[in-house]
C-alpha cells in the first residue's frame, strides 16, 4: 500500500516502478477482502462507503501532499491504477466532510470516494500514533466547503478555541456570509462573493481560513438552472405578449401524446419536448427528424 509522500514532480523511476510493483501485489491480495455485495439491488450507505474504502486501499497507487507543511489536514494529489489523478482536500478524519474533484464524489451523496479513503489510509500507514493524535485534534484551520453528505450545502467548521488561539479576526471577516445562528450562507451569489473576497484577503486570514476549491461545479449547476428558468420565463412572456407562439409542431398530435410543452432552450431549433412518459423525448426527437432535447 502506498505511504503518504511529499509531492515530487521528478520522482525517480525506480520509486515509480516500486510503487507499481507493490500496487500489483496489493491488488492481488486484496481481492479476497472486497466487501460482499448486498442481496439483489439493495445497497446501503454503509456498504457503499465500505466499497470505496476497499477501492481506496487497492486502487490508489500514490498519494502526495501538495501542502508540504500540512501532513494531515491539507490538499493531496492521488494517482489511481486506472490512470486517473485527483486532488482531495482533507479537513476531517472523523467525519465525511472532505472533498474530491471526481464525479463519483459529486454524485454519490456519501461525502467520500475512493480517492479520499485512499488518502486517509495512506496517511495512517506507518505512523499510527501521530495519526491518532491528528484525528483527535482535527484541522487547525477554519474550513469553508460544500458539504456533499445527502445534499450539497455550503458549510463552515471551526477548530476548538483555546487561551492562545482564537478566531476573532476570521469571524469578523466571515460575518457578512454568516446567518445569525452562525451557519454559512446557502446563497450561490454570496458564496461567489466570498470566494472572490478570499482570493484577495490578507495573509493573516488566508493562513487560518481555507475556502474549498470545489464549489465550482455546484455554482455552475445552479447558474445553468437559473439561466434555464430565466429563458423560459422570457419565452413565456413573449408568448403572452403575442410575439412568440407555441404552435411549433407541424403535425397534429395524437390524443395519447397528452400534454406537451416547448423546450425553451432549444426553441430556436423548433424542437418540442414532451412530458408524457408514453412518448419519450428521444423518440420525439427522432420522429420529428430533429436531435433529441434531453434537457427538461
Ligand atoms: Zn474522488
Amino acid at each position: 500500500m502506498p505511504r503518504l509522500a511529499p509531492e515530487r514532480r521528478d520522482a525517480p523511476k525506480s520509486a515509480q516502478a516500486q510503487n507499481r510493483k507493490s500496487a500489483r501485489k496489493r491488488k492481488a491480495t486484496a481481492v479476497l477482502d472486497r466487501p460482499a455485495l448486498p442481496p439483489g439491488w439493495q445497497s446501503s450507505d454503509e456498504h457503499e462507503v465500505a466499497l470505496r474504502r476497499w477501492r481506496g486501499r487497492t486502487e490508489i497507487l500514490s498519494v502526495k501532499a501538495v501542502e508540504a507543511d500540512r501532513p494531515y489536514f491539507g490538499t493531496f494529489r492521488t494517482q489511481s491504477a486506472s490512470g486517473g489523478s485527483y486532488e482531495v482536500e482533507i479537513r476531517s478524519l472523523t467525519e465525511s466532510t472532505n472533498s474530491c474533484g471526481c464525479i463519483d464524489y459529486r454524485v454519490n451523496g456519501l461525502g467520500t470516494c475512493k480517492h479520499i479513503e485512499g488518502t486517509i489510509a495512506a496517511m495512517a500507514r506507518g505512523r499510527a500514533k501521530s495519526f491518532r493524535a491528528a484525528k483527535a485534534a482535527g484541522s487547525s484551520r477554519v474550513e469553508v466547503f460544500l458539504d456533499r453528505r445527502a445534499s450539497s450545502v455550503p458549510a463552515v467548521t471551526w477548530p476548538a478555541e483555546s487561551p492562545g488561539r482564537n478566531f476573532k479576526s476570521v469571524r469578523e471577516w466571515l460575518a457578512p456570509y454568516l446567518a445569525a445562528n452562525g451557519t454559512l450562507t446557502h446563497s450561490p451569489e454570496q458564496i461567489e462573493s466570498l470566494i472572490a473576497a478570499w482570493e484577495t484577503a490578507p495573509a493573516r486570514i488566508r493562513t487560518v481560513l481555507r475556502v474549498s476549491r470545489y464549489f465550482t461545479p455546484w455554482l455552475d449547476r445552479l447558474r445553468r438552472e437559473r439561466q434555464r428558468v430565466e429563458t423560459r420565463a422570457a419565452f413565456e412572456a413573449e408568448v403572452k405578449a403575442g410575439r412568440e407562439t407555441l404552435d411549433i409542431v407541424k403535425h397534429p398530435l395524437l390524443p395519447y401524446k397528452g400534454e406537451w410543452r416547448p423546450c425553451t432552450i432549444q426553441k430556436a431549433n423548433k424542437i418540442a419536448c414532451f412530458r408524457n412518459p408514453l412518448f419519450p423525448r428521444n423518440a420525439v426527437g427522432k420522429r420529428l427528424g430533429n436531435m433529441a432535447c434531453g434537457i427538461q
